[in-house]
C-alpha cells in the first residue's frame, strides 16, 4: 500500500525523457490478476459508461482515465488480456504490442512468458506515435527485441491487404449483440478495400486451458520472492514463532484471495506427478498454438474479431465466479501465448456499452497492426463517443 518504486522502470524512462507530464498512478487487479478491478488491494474501480458495471480489468484505472479524459494516454500490462479487455469496455484503444517489444525491467512480474507493457490511447494514431518513444532496446530486459518492421501508411484505404476472420471467435458463448457490431465492423474493414478471408484455427479452443496452466505456474514460481524478507510485507519478528511461521504470516495475511488461488493452482502444475500431465502438456500446445498463427499469417496480414464474448458484468457476478471470468478471457490469451500484437479499437455501442474490434497481426508487424486500426477509426466515430 505505501510503497514508493525506488527507480524508474525503462518505459517510464523513455516517457520522462520524451517530456511527459506524469499526473498519477491507476488502480489494477492486485499483482494484475483479473478482469474487473474487483481484485484490487484498494478499491474497485467503476465504468464511467455504467458505475454499477465494471470496467474490465486488470488494468482498469488505467482504461478509466483514458475514457472520462484525465489523460491523453495511460501504460499497462497485458499478460492475458488486461490492457485490450479494459480498453473494450471502456470504449478506448488498448494496444498490446509483440512479446518483447517494449521492455519489462521495472515491472513488476506476474507470468514472465506472457506479459506485455502496452498502451491506452483515445486513437491507434496515438498508438502509433508512443510506439516510437517505447519501441527501443533495452539491455536490462533480455527478453528485448525490436526487430519490428516498417510499414507505410496505407493511403489507398486497405486495398491488398487480407484480414482473415477465424471462424472460433464467432462459437457458442458470443453475445449477439457484439457479434453484430463486430461483423459490421469487418464489413467496414471489407468496404475500405481489405480482401476478408474465412480462416479457421482450430487449437484457438485449447488457448484458454493452456494460459489457465501456464500462467499460474509462472505466477507461483515469481511470487516466491514476496516471503517478507526482501519483498511484500514483514510479519513482525517479536510475533514470529519460528521461520516458516514468519514466512507463512507475511504471505498468509497480505496476498488477495485470487492471488492465492492461483499461486496454489501454479504449485498444483508444477508439482511432482502433475508436472508432465499439465505444465509440460501445455508447453506443448502453446508451441502447437504458435505454429497455427505462424501458419495462418503466411496466408493473411492480419486477423479479426471480438475482444470479450460478454458486456462488462455487474460488481460481484465475475468476481463471486472466477470461472466466468476467466471464460470471458478466451479471446485475448492466444495472443499472449503467441507473443503477437494485438489492439481493441472501439466499434459501437450494445445497449449503451462499448464493443471492442480485436485486430491481430503476425510478430513485429506492429505498426501494420497499428496502421489499419486507424484507417478503420478515421471511418468511423466510434472512439468520439463519451460515457
Ligand atoms: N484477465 C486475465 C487474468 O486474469 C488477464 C490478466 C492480465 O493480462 N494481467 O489472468
Amino acid at each position: 500500500a505505501d510503497f514508493v518504486a525506488p527507480y524508474d522502470a525503462t518505459v517510464i524512462e523513455l516517457l520522462r525523457q520524451a517530456g511527459s507530464v506524469f499526473i498519477g498512478k491507476t488502480n489494477l487487479d492486485e499483482f494484475a490478476m483479473g478482469s474487473s478491478t474487483e481484485n484490487s488491494s484498494f478499491f474497485a474501480t467503476k465504468n464511467p459508461w455504467d458505475p454499477n458495471r465494471v470496467p474490465g480489468g486488470s488494468s482498469g484505472g488505467s482504461a478509466v482515465a483514458l475514457a472520462d479524459d484525465l489523460c491523453i494516454f495511460a501504460l499497462g500490462t497485458d499478460t492475458g488480456g488486461s490492457i485490450r479487455q479494459p480498453a473494450a469496455w471502456t470504449g478506448t484503444v488498448g494496444f498490446k504490442p509483440t512479446y518483447g517489444l517494449f521492455s519489462r525491467y521495472g515491472v513488476i512480474a506476474m507470468a514472465s512468458s506472457l506479459d506485455q507493457v502496452g498502451t491506452f490511447t483515445r486513437t491507434a494514431a496515438d498508438a502509433l506515435t508512443l510506439f516510437e518513444t517505447l519501441g527501443k532496446p533495452d539491455h536490462r530486459d533480455s527478453t528485448s527485441d525490436v526487430r519490428f518492421h516498417e510499414f507505410d501508411f496505407p493511403d489507398q484505404g486497405l486495398v491488398g491487404l487480407k484480414i482473415g476472420v477465424p471462424g472460433e471467435f464467432f462459437g457458442d458463448g458470443l453475445d449477439v449483440g457484439i457479434a453484430k457490431l463486430v461483423k459490421r465492423a469487418i464489413d467496414r474493414l471489407s468496404e475500405l478495400g481489405a480482401e476478408i478471408v474465412p480462416v479457421s484455427l482450430p487449437l484457438l479452443k485449447q488457448a484458454l486451458a493452456v494460459y489457465y496452466i501456464l500462467m499460474p505456474a509462472e505466477v507461483s514460481t515469481n511470487l516466491e520472492r514476496y516471503d517478507g524478507i526482501r519483498y511484500g510485507y514483514h510479519y513482525p519478528d517479536q510475533k514470529a514463532e519460528s521461520l516458516t511461521d514468519s514466512y507463512f504470516k507475511s504471505r498468509g495475511l497480505t496476498l488477495g484471495t485470487e492471488v492465492k488461488r492461483r499461486i496454489m493452482l501454479g504449485s498444483f502444475v508444477l508439482s511432482a506427478g502433475y508436472y508432465d500431465a499439465y505444465y509440460a502438456r501445455a508447453q506443448k500446445v502453446r508451441t502447437l498454438i504458435k505454429q497455427q498463427f505462424d501458419q495462418i499469417f503466411s496466408e493473411v496480414d492480419i486477423l479479426a474479431g471480438p475482444v470479450t464474448p460478454i458486456n462488462p458484468f455487474t460488481f460481484g457476478e465475475g468476481s463471486n465466479d472466477p470461472l466466468k471470468m476467466y471464460l470471458a478471457d478466451a479471446m485475448t490469451v492466444p495472443v499472449n501465448i503467441a507473443g503477437l500484437p494485438g489492439v481493441s479499437v472501439p466499434c459501437g455501442l450494445d445497449d449503451n456499452l462499448p464493443v471492442g474490434l480485436q485486430l491481430i497481426a503476425n510478430r513485429f508487424d506492429d505498426k501494420k497492426l497499428l496502421s489499419v486500426a486507424s484507417v478503420y477509426q478515421k471511418s468511423t466515430g466510434y472512439h468520439k463517443q463519451h460515457p
